[in-house]
């Protein structure tokens, strides 16, 4: 059975588990150079995982499932959910949609893995160690490590735009979801409702709003052109889809501000708005900067192409919260579709590291770019390996059919690897091999 931890179980667990009170972690520091651990070693290998997300999940459950009684496997995430970030517009939108986006993390991980309610604060990494909070009761905690897994995914826009923060409502966790279902609830008859973004995350968030609130008045703001990422035949059908419920979509025009009463465009017009929804952009935590680990210019981990922290090996990344470096991760976009093979490409780094083999490269080959275009509508844009869009799409029912199995997908794979480890499996470019990959 899996032990749920809490700071007080942490803290008495102290001798036989690798979490301890900060005084004793203190006097136990020892710089832990990389080195690989070998499967002759005796002792436990410790992995801690932070975030329980598709990648975090993912990673955990292939850890656990395949290296049974070599790997301590600890999985640190805020609340013992996983939530199905990829329909968290449809919580917004739809009170009665929001039991089915959140899922037991003491269900969905493998029984053997321990699972901590909180959140890390500061990775030492010179002492192979991470701090942090508790979740209900916000004790702090130590965490020691041999590897760690850094996969906190993205969350709060950052946004430079004034007024975001203060004003708009985004979709960047449940809470956030939750808040912005409040505001809609609130919303009469004709009030309006801003979407600022023409991507994927603000496409689907206005569809299914323009089909729950009909009453509404919905625009989309965006700085590009609406879906930049899809092919003109299938940009077509959604501006299509957008007009027939009425949707005011507003191209190329840039928000300068977010104001209490509505945006502030580049050119200094106002337009009126009850709502704001910012889906332009999600911000990764600032977790790996704060810690000194090498990051991008957004705070992202950067990390090769075995998914290990380029400066800091005994450190991995996966998922939104991380950035690979060099051509294996040149065209890889923040999703689900790369968060999930990332978490489980992390754990094999680990698993061959144990073996002591030469891990092996990333490598992801996207095949779709699926879109929901609210309840009974959707698209899929098939996509080249280089994740440009084909000239293929499927549409309405079918391509809202193909969604919904593609988001089911994006969660069972996770019960799947939970069962039988090693179990999921993506696609790969079909010219990969390791020597064309410059790590
Ligand atoms: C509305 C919406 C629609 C989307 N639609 C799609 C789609 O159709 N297809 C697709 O592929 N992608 C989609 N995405 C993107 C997708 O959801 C993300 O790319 C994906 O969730 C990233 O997975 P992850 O594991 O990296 O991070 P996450 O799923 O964000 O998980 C990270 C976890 O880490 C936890 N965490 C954060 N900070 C800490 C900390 N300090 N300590 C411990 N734990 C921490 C978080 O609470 C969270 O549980 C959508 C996103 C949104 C918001």
């Amino acid at each position: 059975m899996r032990t749920e931890m809490t700071a007080t179980s942490a803290i008495s667990h102290a001798c036989t588990l690798p979490l301890s009170d900060p005084t004793d972690a203190a006097k136990s520091h020892s710089m832990r150079p990389y080195r690989p651990i070998g499967m002759n070693n005796k002792t436990i290998r410790r992995v801690v995982i932070l975030g329980g997300g598709y990648a975090g999940v993912m990673c955990a459950n292939r850890l656990a499932g395949t290296l049974r009684g070599k790997v301590q496997v600890t999985l640190v995430n805020p609340i013992n959910s996983f939530v199905e970030r990829l329909l968290l517009h449809e919580v917004a939108a739809r009170a009665d949609s929001d039991s089915a986006t959140r899922h037991s993390l003491t269900e969905l991980l493998n029984p053997s893995v321990q699972l901590v309610i909180g959140s890390a604060t500061t990775i030492r990494h010179d002492h192979n160690e991470i701090d942090g909070v508790d979740s209900p009761s916000g004790k702090q905690w130590t965490l020691q490590y041999d590897d760690l897994i850094y996969a906190i995914g993205s969350g709060a826009v950052l946004d430079p735009v004034p007024g975001t923060r203060e004003f708009a409502f985004d979709l960047s966790s449940l809470e956030q979801a939750h808040k912005l279902r409040d505001a809609l609830a609130e919303c009469v008859a004709g009030d309006s409702v801003i979407v600022v973004g023409g991507g994927s995350t603000a496409i689907e968030m206005v569809s299914e709003l323009s089909v729950a609130r009909p009453d509404l008045s919905l625009k989309m703001i965006t700085s590009s052109v609406l879906a930049p990422t899809v092919s003109e035949k299938a940009r077509a059908y959604i501006r299509n889809a957008q007009a027939m419920r009425n949707v005011d979509v507003i191209e190329n025009v840039s928000v300068a501000e977010v104001t209490p009463d509505g945006i502030i465009t580049g050119s200094g017009e106002h337009v009126e708005g009850n709502v704001v929804v910012w889906a332009a952009s999600f911000a990764v935590p600032s977790l790996a900067r704060d810690s000194g680990l090498a990051v991008d210019k957004s705070g992202r981990l950067l990390v090769d192409a075995s998914m290990r922290s380029t400066a800091h090996p005994r450190i991995l990344g996966a998922g939104d919260g991380a950035v690979v470096t060099g051509s294996a991760g040149r065209t890889l976009r923040m999703a689900c579709a790369t968060a999930a093979p990332q978490g489980a490409h992390a754990a094999q780094t680990v698993i061959a590291d144990l073996k002591g083999v030469e891990p092996k490269p990333f490598a992801l080959r996207y095949l779709v770019l699926s879109l929901s275009l609210g309840p009974g509508d959707g698209l899929i844009q098939l996509t080249n390996s280089d994740d440009t869009p084909r000239d293929f799409t499927i549409k309405g029912k079918t391509g809202a059919l193909f969604n919904d199995l593609n988001n089911r997908y994006a969660r069972v794979i996770l019960s799947w690897e939970r069962r039988r480890a090693g179990s999921y499996h993506w696609a790969k470019p079909k010219n990969h091999r390791p020597e064309n990959i410059d790590a």
